[in-house]
Order: structure tokens, then C-alpha cells, then sequence
């Protein structure tokens, strides 16, 4: 059997190692480095695959979400409502804008922002809320809309893990995951279902006015060379980058699948097992494209099950062991602990399997024996 690994890049870049290589060769030969040709074609085929009318390309996914933020015109004590159950950059970029982040708890099912929560979070000083799409499924984004254009918020889709999943609304009307809300942000970090090999990310938006404003942001708050008529970053797409994405993104809904799969062979493997939930799919609002493929376990110790697991060379992972509310950059006396049962019950039961494009079934059936094996042992 092929050594596991949590994420097999290498397999991946094999198969399109030529085209990869002649590309990055090209970019080098042109020396069209910064903004170069290569950025602005990935950031229209981008367009076009996701239906939207603007692709921002910036340098990774936290970035993305400072720029989303800084666009939107949110200044220091506006309250931001995010999720309690995910990657810290998320409430990072909030925290470092000088904006007040409030955490709220998720769905205990999907793993995604409780609705509910949502709205009683919600005060005077709130002026946006950011659902992340998480492990690979959209949010209940007809709801956080909705909650949206009754209190005059704005809606940033934190989708970093969702790329290519499709959110279809309850009018029956579908839409790419990130094109919903007024802006969102994606990473390609070389983990992400669309993985450079470095560092990149996007942020999206059909709103017009609020592209060209971020087009400036990301560079230096420009909008003629050398008049800076707002405070920017410096946050740019490189070609070589660039160039790796155009060629990856012709495999995006393929390599989607190709999780899927992956994803539905664990679940057959678990299918009898009761202390093993695996993930739940709202599969009448959005697909799950499996960033992570993750399980609740019941009646186990969890860290001991993890430990099995590398034990027998089955690389897993816990995302995340810590809630954002009790890290110690985000604790803030207006959390109430009995606001965040799911989160803390979560964060107990969680387990995330290897999850990448290169699985064969062979390793599906050494793993899901393995935690079987833990779990009834
Ligand atoms: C990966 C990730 C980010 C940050 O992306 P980087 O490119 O690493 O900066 C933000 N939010 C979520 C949910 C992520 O998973």
C-alpha cells in the first residue's frame, strides 16, 4: 500500500506535471512576473467558472478577507458576527481592522453558523456577518440573506474551503459558492481544493463599485499610478501562480469529484457503525466538495482514536480543537459560555480523515478499519 498522507499533492501534480512545467517556464522566459498576462486570464476564467462579475486575485485567503472588509467601508467598533468553529483567520482580519468580532455557534449537523445565533447576536453596532463555508458546504445562505437585507448588514463569504460547491436557494435558483453574498474571499493555499504551489487568494463580488475600490485596496489604495486616494495593502497574485491555477482549475469539478467519491466510499464503510457520525450533506442547499472529511465519534476518547491512528501511520487531523471564543487573542467578556454548546461538544468529537485527490481504495479500507477497529475496540 502507498505510504497515506493527509493531503497528497504530489500524486496530483504528476498527472499534470508537463503542462505545469512548460507553463512556469513560459512565465520566467516572459519575466511578466508581477500582473503579468497569466493573472488577468486566471482571474477571467475564474469569472467564468464561478458566474461572477469580478475575480480579485490577492496574495492568500486572509489577505482576501482583510481586503473584502476594508472594501466594505468597516471602521473600528463595528461588530462583525462570524462563526465560533473555524480557521482563526477568519476572526483575525476582523480583530486587526479594529472591528469587534462576535462569535456565534454553529449548526451541530453541517458544522456551519447557526442561524439562530445569528440573530441574537445582532445589535445596534452590527454591520456584517461572515458565514464560512466550512469543510466544503455552503451555509444556509437564503437565511443569512434574508437576516441580511432585513437589518441592512453585509454579507462576506468566507470561502476558502467551498471552492466549486454549488448552493442551490430555496427558489430553486443555483449559484457557485462565494457568489452570493455581497463579496467573499478564497485561498489557494496548496491544501485548498484549488491549491497553488505557494501562497494566493481571490476575493469575488458582482458589485461593480465595490471591485474597482478593491482593486485599488490591493494595490496600495491606487486607482491612478502614484495618487493614493485610499489606505491600501500590498497583496498580489504572482504568474507563476497564476499560470499553476489556470491549469489546475480546468480539473476543479474533477478533482471535486474525485473527493466525493472518496468521501462516499468512507461512508459506506461506516454506514453500520452507530458511534460514528459521518458528515451530513443538506443536500437540497448546497453539495459538499470535502475539504475535510470529517467525523463526530461517540462514546470514544477521540485524542486516544487520533493516536491509534498515527500510531498505524494514518495521518488525521483535529479542525479545530480549540473554539476561537476561548483562544486567548479572542476572549472577550460579551462571549457567555452557554451560548456555545455545540461548538464545545464539538470540539471534543471530531475527528478529520486523510482527504485529498490521490486516495486509492486500498487506503480507504486500511483506514476506515482502523477507526473501526478503535471505536468498537
Ligand atoms: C485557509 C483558510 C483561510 C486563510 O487562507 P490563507 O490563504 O492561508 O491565508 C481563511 N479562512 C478559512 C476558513 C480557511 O480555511
Amino acid at each position: 500500500m502507498k505510504k497515506i498522507q493527509m493531503v497528497d499533492l504530489k500524486g496530483q501534480y504528476e498527472a499534470i506535471k508537463e503542462i505545469v512545467n512548460a507553463s512556469v517556464i513560459d512565465v520566467i522566459e516572459s519575466t511578466a512576473f508581477i500582473n503579468g498576462p497569466k493573472v488577468h486570464e486566471f482571474q477571467k476564467n475564474l469569472e467564468n467558472y464561478l458566474g461572477v462579475k469580478h475575480v480579485i486575485p490577492c496574495a492568500n485567503g486572509t489577505d482576501a478577507l482583510q481586503i473584502a472588509m476594508m472594501g466594505l467601508g468597516l471602521k473600528p467598533g463595528d461588530e462583525v458576527i462570524t462563526s465560533d468553529f473555524t480557521f482563526a483567520a477568519t476572526v483575525e482580519v476582523i480583530a486587526l481592522l479594529g472591528l469587534t468580532p462576535v462569535l456565534v455557534d454553529v449548526e451541530p449537523d453541517t458544522f456551519n453558523i447557526d442561524i439562530e445565533a445569528i440573530k441574537k447576536a445582532i445589535t445596534p453596532n452590527t454591520k456584517a456577518i461572515v458565514p464560512v463555508h466550512l469543510f466544503g458546504q455552503c451555509a444556509n445562505m437564503d437565511a443569512i440573506m434574508e437576516i441580511a437585507n432585513t437589518h441592512n448588514l453585509f454579507v462576506i463569504e468566507d470561502n476558502a474551503q467551498a471552492i466549486g460547491a454549488t448552493y442551490t436557494s430555496s427558489n430553486g435558483s443555483k449559484q457557485k459558492a462565494g457568489t452570493i453574498g455581497h463579496v467573499a474571499s478564497t485561498s489557494f493555499f496548496p491544501s485548498k481544493n484549488l491549491g497553488c504551489y505557494g501562497d494566493g487568494g481571490a476575493i469575488f463580488t458582482n458589485d461593480d463599485d465595490l471591485a474597482h475600490m478593491i482593486r485599488g485596496i490591493v494595490n496600495h489604495g491606487m486607482y491612478r499610478r502614484y495618487y493614493h486616494d485610499v489606505v491600501g495593502v500590498n497583496s498580489r497574485l504572482d504568474s507563476i501562480q497564476a499560470t499553476i491555477l489556470n491549469t489546475k482549475l480546468q480539473h476543479l469539478d474533477t478533482y471535486n469529484k474525485v473527493r466525493q467519491n472518496a468521501a462516499r466510499k468512507y461512508n459506506e464503510a461506516f454506514k453500520n457503525e452507530e458511534n460514528i457520525i459521518t458528515p451530513f450533506i443538506n443536500e437540497s442547499q448546497s453539495t459538499h466538495v470535502f475539504h475535510q472529511y470529517t467525523l463526530k465519534v461517540k462514546n470514544v476518547d477521540r485524542d486516544a482514536l487520533a493516536q491509534f491512528l498515527n500510531d498505524n501511520e494514518i495521518p488525521c487531523g483535529v479542525y479545530y480543537p480549540v473554539p476561537l471564543h476561548l483562544q486567548e487573542a479572542y476572549k472577550n467578556s460579551r462571549h457567555n459560555e452557554d451560548d456555545f454548546a455545540v461548538t464545545n461538544q464539538l470540539i471534543k468529537e471530531v475527528i478529520s480523515l486523510p482527504m485529498h485527490t490521490e486516495l486509492d481504495d486500498e487506503q480507504i479500507a486500511f483506514i476506515t478499519s482502523k477507526v473501526i477497529e478503535f471505536v468498537n475496540g
